[in-house]
């Protein structure tokens, strides 16, 4: 099944699809055994709030570069954000990801004030995800108390990295990480799986630049074409490769956070879950409901028909009625540990 129209998250998946074989299975049942030993039945929810859709990058594969002159474009204010913060607190959920594209337009004095007011207001662990900053932002935000950065090497390949990401440099995102690294932030790293020249042999190559780097979260997300990129013709990775990637993650990384990925849950609720068992981490989007389409990285991002906050409840339920345990509070979202 090739990931081009994303089938609604009730669209039930044949459970003899998610291997292509009984070497397959058995790697996730090692896998599976792995996640148990370090984080039992437990699943991490954060909430992300993505804040802006502008991006001053081109990348080939998303939906937000700035070419794609299809899309239109949201900037939420400092009070709308701090508002769908609150919305997160509200669940019980103890982390907050404010993610967007690479945009210029908030200044490092703008977020440093989010980031303290979601702190001493609400508590909340943060996350940011906002790309390539100066070190000085970046020691910025964390003095502000931001906690953790998720900043996706997204290919280890230096030749496909220069193609995909064209003006991007290869060592100077690999120093940016380093650098969030020195100021003590947990830090995501990660890729997209399936992207054009991908092999079995550079797939493992980039698993073992990743076990390398040791983040805290890990984060494998299926390719998933966008209809106006360069992209658009290049197809997704199929279901049991997804789940082999996922598998191959838990492997490299045993003690790491590793989310099940909003591209991966375009294949459904059941996957999702399935997922789970080799997975820790879900972020369920609480960017506001008027612009939440906006922010189209792939197609089918975001497009629920719920409201988000009744999306996210309805995704806790689901997970607490597969038998997973959801802790409540930003230590028990992983603040309070470290993967070694
Ligand atoms: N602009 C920031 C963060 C937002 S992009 C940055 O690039 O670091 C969020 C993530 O979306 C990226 O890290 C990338 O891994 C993912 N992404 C973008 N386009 C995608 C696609 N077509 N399929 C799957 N994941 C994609
Ligand atoms: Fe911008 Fe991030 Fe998309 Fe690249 S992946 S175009 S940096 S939002």
């Amino acid at each position: 099944m090739a990931v081009h129209s994303p089938p609604s998250p009730e669209t039930r998946v044949d459970a003899s699809a998610f291997f292509a074989s009984p070497e397959d299975e058995q790697l996730w049942q090692h896998a599976r055994s792995l996640r148990e030993r370090y984080w039992s039945r437990t699943v991490f929810f954060r909430g992300i709030v993505e804040f802006s859709s502008h991006c001053e990058q081109n990348c080939l594969y998303c939906g937000l570069r700035r070419e794609n002159m299809l899309l239109a474009r949201y900037r939420l204010s400092p009070e709308e954000i701090f508002q769908a913060a609150v919305a997160v607190h509200d669940l019980g959920i103890g982390t907050v990801v404010l993610q967007s594209g690479e945009d210029g337009f908030y200044d490092a004095q703008t977020i440093a004030a989010l980031v303290r007011r979601i702190k001493t207001e609400l508590g909340l662990a943060i996350t940011l995800s906002l790309g390539e900053r100066s070190t000085e932002d970046y020691a910025l935000w964390r003095e502000a108390g931001a906690d953790r950065y998720l900043l996706k090497m997204e290919t280890f390949q230096e030749e496909a990295f220069r193609t995909l990401r064209p003006g991007s440099d290869p060592a100077s995102r690999s120093r940016a990480y380093a650098a969030l690294q020195r100021l003590g932030y947990e830090c995501g790293n990660g890729i997209i799986q399936g992207l054009p020249g991908e092999t079995d042999e550079t797939l493992a190559a980039q698993f073992a630049a990743l076990k390398a780097l040791a983040p805290s979260m890990l984060a494998v997300g299926p390719f998933t074409p966008h209809p106006d990129t360069p992209l658009a013709g290049h197809p997704g990775p199929e279901l049991p490769a997804i789940l082999r990637a996922v598998a191959l993650a838990r492997i490299a990384l045993p003690s790491a956070h590793i989310p099940v990925t909003s591209a991966l849950g375009l294949l459904g609720d059941e996957v999702r879950i399935k997922a789970l068992e080799v997975g820790n981490v879900l972020m369920p989007s609480l960017t506001p409901e008027q612009v939440r389409a906006g922010y189209s990285i792939y197609p089918g991002k975001n497009d629920s028909t719920e409201t988000p906050i009744s999306r996210a409840k309805s995704l806790m339920d689901s997970v607490t009625r597969a038998g997973f345990s959801i802790p409540a509070g930003p230590a028990g979202q992983g603040g309070a540990w470290k993967a070694p």
